[in-house]
Formats: C-alpha cells, structure tokens, sequence
C-alpha cells in the first residue's frame, strides 16, 4: 500500500500574526513555520498504518516555496520514506493544490490519501474534498477516534484508521456525536485533532531524513492548470478586545451585568 501524506507550511500557531496596513497579506518577516498541525496527525497515522501493515509506502507531498523542504525533512524524521516538493513561489488557491495532487497521485499510483482537515493559515478546509473529487475516490472528512479507544490506542499507537479487505473504517466528529463509515480503498481521508497524538522525531530519525529522498519538481512540469479561480480581496485583523474591568463586589458585578450588558 501506498499512502500519500499532504504537507503544507504554515505559520506557526502560536506565533502573533499582523496583518500588513493595506491588508494584503500578513506580516512575513522574522515568521516561525511548521508543519500544519493537522498534517502532522496524517503523518502519525500513515507510520501507525504502515508499522501495523509491515509493507506500506509512505510519501509526503507538498506545494509552495523551497522553504518547504524544512516542513518534509521534519515529517521525513518522524518517519516517512521519502518526499516530493512541488516549488511554486506563486499563491495558489485550493482547487490549484487539489489538482497538483490529483497529478501526484496517478503518477505515484497511491493507495490512500491523508490530508489535514484544513490548512491553519487560510482555514479553507476543501482541499481535500476537491481532490476527492477530481480523483472520483470516495471520501471521509474529519477522522477522529472513539473515546473508549482514545487511551488504549494511544498506549499501543494502534492507527484510529482501520484498514483491512480493501475497505477503511472512519470514525469522524460531526455536531451531534461522532459517525462510523467504512468506505472502500483507494480514497481520500482527511484527519481532525483528536485521531492521533503524533510523534517526535528522535535524533535518529533526524539523522536518517538527511539521507532520504526529498525530489523536486517545477510546478510547469506538471502540466497542471493552476490558474486562480479565487481572488483574496483583503485580509483584516479581529477587532481588538476592550480592556476588562474589575467591580469591587458580586452586588456590583450582577448590578453591571443587569443594567450595563443587559444579559440577565
Ligand atoms: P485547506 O483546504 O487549505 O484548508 O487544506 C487542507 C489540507 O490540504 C491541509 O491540511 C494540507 O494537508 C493540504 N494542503 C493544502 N494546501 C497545501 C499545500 N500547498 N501543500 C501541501 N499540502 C496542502
């Protein structure tokens, strides 16, 4: 089995991000990245799938600048076999990424597909589903795993995936609880928080990803169509928040919350 692993970087998360004064980006300079955190959970449960089936390939692909080779060596450390970065210096929208990896996927004839359920930058959430599309494979979104597995899954890092005769069983978060699929195999599935806890790459591990295949491809060697169909008019910052207030007593503070918010 071949299980192909989407790798975006992506702003560190608990960094501050500004907005640049004209609203056309974020400010870039001095900008920790890392690998999208949902990412990182695809790649712990394509190494779980792998160590449980003995004979799994697992590729990781990515789409953007050559910066990105920091964010493959880092998924390479964990564990993954090897990687393809896609160099595009240009802003791609999703359906562009979906359609490289619609590319990458036929070329490397793979199995499974595990992407993040969304990017942490834009928030976008539909590659994953566009690639399903394009591919005609089906697809289950948000994997996650059942609470009365969660600890014994954790200890053995046993996969919250279950693969087994050609078909794969996702247990995924919606509003009400969670949902139970099984769809056959290939297909794409995308992983929300709670499916994995993923792993830290060891020393060796990292020393072992400076020998593992990282290849390159121009983005105009795949013959793709990446031209937007989205266009970001302007990116604004959340309005700031107003300072609290302390009152001096709990009279005070039902009197404040009464007559002043008017919420009871
Ligand atoms: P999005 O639809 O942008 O929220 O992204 C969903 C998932 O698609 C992410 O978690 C990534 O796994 C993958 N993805 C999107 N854009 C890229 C990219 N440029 N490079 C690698 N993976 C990406």
């Amino acid at each position: 089995m071949k299980i192909l692993v989407t790798v975006k970087r992506v702003p560190d998360p608990n960094a501050s991000i500004k907005v640049k004064p004209d609203g056309t980006g974020i400010i870039t300079d001095n900008l920790k990245y890392v690998v999208n955190p949902f990412d990182e959970i695809a790649i712990e449960e394509a190494l779980r799938l792998k160590e449980k089936s003995g004979g799994a390939e697992v590729v990781l692909v990515s789409v953007g600048s050559k910066t990105a080779q920091e964010q493959l060596r880092t998924g390479l450390a964990m564990g993954a076999d090897r990687a393809i970065l896609v160099v595009a210096e240009q802003e791609l929208d999703s359906l562009a990424v979906a359609r490289i990896f619609h590319k990458l996927v036929q070329d490397e004839k793979a199995d499974l597909v595990l992407l993040g359920k969304q990017a942490i930058d834009d928030d976008a959430n539909q590659t994953g589903q566009m690639l399903a599309a394009l591919l005609g494979w089906p697809q289950a979104t948000f994997a996650s795993k059942t609470d009365s597995l969660e600890s014994e899954a954790e200890k053995s890092g046993t996969p919250g995936i279950q693969i087994s005769g050609g078909a794969a069983k996702v247990v995924r978060e919606v509003d009400g609880g969670l949902e139970t699929l099984e769809l056959p195999v290939p297909a794409v599935i995308t992983v929300d928080l709670r499916l994995n806890v993923p792993r830290y790459a060891s020393l060796p591990g990292i020393m072992k990803a400076r020998k593992k295949e990282l290849k390159e491809l121009a983005i105009d060697s795949l013959g793709v169509d990446v031209k937007p169909k989205l266009k970001i008019l302007r990116l604004d910052p959340p309005p700031k928040r107003q300072a609290g207030r302390k009152v001096g007593s709990v009279q005070e503070l039902v009197q404040a919350l009464h007559n002043e918010a008017k919420v009871i």
